[in-house]
């Protein structure tokens, strides 16, 4: 063996270090133009969408073997990328079929399905956002809920934190993004505090959202959620449609803090686990502490639709 130097030995090994497949998901990703296991899809650490979290995304649930309202995702995707500049080689069919792809790939029959566009790396390393190639990526793992089961069947315990959600003259919510560290800390707020997940304001104090969610809340049988500086949801659509189909009002508009706490229901939405009641805030019970008529009767809706054609489609398994 060739003598090294100190400076080599302090050097830790480089090379094919060996990866736990069991510390990643199960779940096929698209990269670079290949399919992958999740455990080998890795993008360098120069990628701008890791350094700046300059990048765009969306996430689309199948279950029972169906996309549910793949349209509406991917119009949100391809309407962030275009405000972003960002181009990537593949048209809204391309997508479609790579999502699939992954899907299939993985068996998965109840799966969480993220499309993502990072900025990328410039070939040249310059700074310039205009040089870089866009990396798109895809993956399909395990389905994901916000809330567990026994939290969709008593519901969550929330934490309204004082944080400020990033306002839209910074950054527009409707592109999807990473930009979550004051949701991480309003998470952290709630933790410190005893509750489950947060809900954190917007620039007006008002309610805006949570880490991966919106918020709705019911008085006297009526529905409103946050209008200004929150994700347009795909859920929260979702809910305006089942109502418009139950006659039930709906508006987006301001939701103080106050009208959050004196609601007669309160109930959270994602991707991530659909709709979910909301039972305490701040230690305090809404709705006596039980899930509401409402709420109860969208969930079942909800997850009714999934099965509807004219709201999900079938994944191209073999
Ligand atoms: N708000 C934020 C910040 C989110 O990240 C998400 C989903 O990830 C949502 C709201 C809910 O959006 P959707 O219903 O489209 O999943």
């Amino acid at each position: 063996m060739s003598q090294m130097t100190r400076d080599e030995k302090q050097l830790p090994v480089v090379g094919d270090r060996h990866v736990d497949p069991h510390s990643y998901p199960e779940g096929v990703a698209f990269l670079d133009g290949q399919y992958l296991p999740m455990s080998q899809a890795k993008i360098s650490v120069l990628d701008w969408g890791f350094l700046h979290s300059d990048a765009t995304y969306d996430t689309v649930h199948v279950w029972n073997g169906r996309f549910f309202r793949l349209d509406l995702h991917l119009d949100r995707f391809f309407g962030g990328l275009e405000k972003l500049r960002m181009t990537i080689p593949f048209d809204r069919e391309g997508v479609t079929e790579i999502l699939h792809n992954c899907v299939a790939l993985s068996g998965h029959r109840a799966a969480y399905v993220e499309m993502l566009c990072t900025r990328g790396t410039s070939p040249t390393f310059s700074r310039d956002p205009r040089q870089a190639v866009n990396r798109f990526m895809a993956f399909a793992v395990p389905f994901g809920s916000v809330a567990n089961a026994e939290q969709l069947q008593r519901g969550l315990r929330v934490a309204i934190s004082d944080k400020v959600r990033i306002p839209p003259a910074s950054i527009d919510p409707a592109i999807k993004n990473y930009h979550w560290l004051d949701l991480v800390r309003g998470l952290y707020d709630a933790y410190d505090r005893g509750a489950e997940t947060a809900v954190i304001l917007d620039f007006n104090g008002n309610v805006a959202e949570g880490p991966g969610f919106n918020v709705f809340c019911v008085r006297d049988g009526k529905l409103s959620t946050p209008s200004i500086g929150v994700l347009p949801g795909i859920t929260r659509r979702t809910v305006f449609d089942l109502c418009a189909e139950e006659g039930l009002a709906a508006t987006a508009t301001d939701v103080s803090v106050a009208a959050l706490r004196e609601a007669d229901e309160v109930f959270i939405t994602s991707t991530a686990g659909g709709i979910m009641p909301v039972t305490e805030i701040d230690g305090v019970r809404i709705a006596h502490g039980k899930v509401g008529a409402i709420t109860s009767r969208l969930m079942a809706l909800y997850w009714q639709k999934h099965d509807d054609p004219a709201w999900s489609s079938q994944v191209n398994y073999p």
